[in-house]
This record gives structure tokens, sequence and C-alpha cells, in this order.
């Protein structure tokens, strides 16, 4: 399943999730381009990880959420290489409460980045992917989108919306050779899961089936395969990565 000659950029690819996507698509052969907002030092260590192994990486930082910001990094990368024909929009960020509590910044900042900042970078590349006719896009949502989660409206909400962008978007480019797809993961080891206590860990632990919480690889093998040749016949779906626990 070789990438040759492709670019790809990962939105939050600097680390957890994002980065195991940027090295998986990197040893495929892609150039890959590490988005990361904040930051730089682990945009920096998953581009040594992937030069050290051979593989070609940049890195670009820009919040998704800012349409101008997005505009600039596009510009920019179609400058460097004339295409990016992979996206994945996997930058995402929780501010958990429960609804009664929940402040209107928490929504807001929630749907900004998970919801609006994808919208946003796939207008933004969907453009040179029609002129070449062909593209990938991968959004990364979540159990939570499709099961819903108590704590968690701001972020269920935007990732079920997710599913519909990544359908209706999925209709509208199918005719120039552009799928679409989304993949939802269920509890990955990584940073934004390292917060829950012992005891919730436990807690949900008992309500995957396959009894354990998945790893970062295991997501960047689903956005490995949908992106490949394997997965051309592939759009308007969502992978579920998520050891059992939603089907
Ligand atoms: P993480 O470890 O917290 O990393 C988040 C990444 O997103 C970082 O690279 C961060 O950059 C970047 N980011 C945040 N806000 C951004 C913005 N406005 N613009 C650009 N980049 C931004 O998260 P993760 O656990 O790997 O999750 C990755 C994706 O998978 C998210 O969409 C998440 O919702 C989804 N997901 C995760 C799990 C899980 O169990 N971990 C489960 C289901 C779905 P900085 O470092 O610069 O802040």
């Amino acid at each position: 399943m070789s990438l040759n000659g492709k670019v790809a950029v990962v939105t939050g690819g600097s680390r957890g999730i994002g980065r195991a996507i940027c090295i998986r698509l990197a040893a495929m052969g892609a150039r890959v381009y590490i988005n990361y907002v904040s930051r730089s030092e682990a945009a920096e260590e998953t581009q040594a990880i992937i030069r050290r192994n051979g593989g070609n990486a940049e890195i670009i930082g820009f919040d998704v959420a800012d349409g101008d910001a997005v505009q600039g990094a596009v510009k920019k990368i179609i400058g460097e290489n004339g295409s990016i024909d992979i996206l994945v929009n996997n930058a995402g960020i929780t501010r958990d409460g429960l609804m009664a509590r929940m402040k209107e910044s928490d929504w807001d900042a929630v749907l900004d980045t998970n919801l609006k900042g994808a919208f946003l970078c796939a207008k933004a590349v969907s453009r040179e992917m029609m002129k070449k006719k062909w593209g990938r896009i991968v959004n990364i949502s979540s159990v939570s989108g499709f099961a819903g989660n108590p704590g968690q409206v701001n972020y269920s909400a935007a990732k079920a919306g997710l599913t519909g962008l990544t359908k209706a978007m999925a209709r509208e480019y199918a005719s120039r050779n552009i799928t679409v797809n989304g993949i939802a993961p269920g509890y990955i080891e990584t940073e934004m899961t390292e917060q829950l206590s012992a005891e919730v860990r436990e807690q949900i632990r008992k309500e995957i089936p396959l009894a354990v919480f998945g790893r970062v690889e295991d997501v960047a093998g689903a956005v490995a395969y949908l992106v490949s040749e394997d997965g051309q016949y592939i759009t308007g779906q969502t992978l579920h990565v998520n050891g059992g626990m939603y089907m």
C-alpha cells in the first residue's frame, strides 16, 4: 500500500492519535505535514521520529478553527508541493462538564475546533483535490458522537456533526474521485484519556468487549486503509475502532 508521491496533512498531528497517523502515512511513502496549535516541541518530536525512520515530514502550525490561518497554511503547502492529496481532520479538544453547568464558551470552543475546524480544512483542500480528480479526506470522530456520553454534550454534538459532514461531503465530491470517510475511535490510550481516574477507566474497560483500551496505532491502521488503494471504493462511511463497545 504505497503513498509515494502523495502529500498528506494531519491536523493535530503532533501527538496522540495524530502522531501515530503521521508516522504511518510517512512509512507508506507520503510527505506528511504535521499540524499543531500550541505545542511546537511535540510536533518537532514527531518530525524527528519520522525522519529517523527515513520518512518525509514537515511541520505546519495553525489553528484549525481560524479560517484565515487555514487558508494561509493550505496555500503554503500547495505552493511547496502543487497539491494536497490526503487530509486527516484529527485535531480535537474536550471541555467536559454536565450540561447544566456547561459554559457557552465550552460549547463554542469544542464545536469550533472539532467541527468547524474540519469544515474549514476540508473546504480549503478540496479545490486542489477537485482539479486533480483525486483526494482522500478522513474525519476523526468518536464513539461519543454515536452513543452519546454524559458530561460531553458539546463533544458528542460536534462528533455527531462530523458524521453529517462526512456523508454530505462524500456525496458532493464523489464525482471528482474524492472519498470522504470517518473513523470513530472508542477509548484509546492518549493524553486525552490519561486524564480519567483509575476508577472511571476500570468502569469503561468493563464496557469494552475486547476488554482493553485501544492503541493509537489501531486508529492509524484504519486511516491507512481508507486512504490506500484498498479503500478506494469506500466513501461516506464511518469505521468504528472501539473494541466492540458500540455496535
Ligand atoms: P490529544 O492527544 O489531546 O492531541 C490533540 C491534538 O490536536 C494535538 O496535536 C493538538 O495540538 C491538536 N489541536 C488541538 N486543538 C487544535 C486546534 N485548534 N488547531 C490545530 N490543532 C489542534 O488528542 P487525541 O487523544 O490524540 O485525539 C485525537 C482525535 O481523536 C481527536 O479528534 C479526538 O476527539 C479523537 N478521539 C480520541 C479518543 C481517545 O480515546 N483518545 C477517542 C475518540 C476520539 P497542540 O499539542 O499544539 O495543542
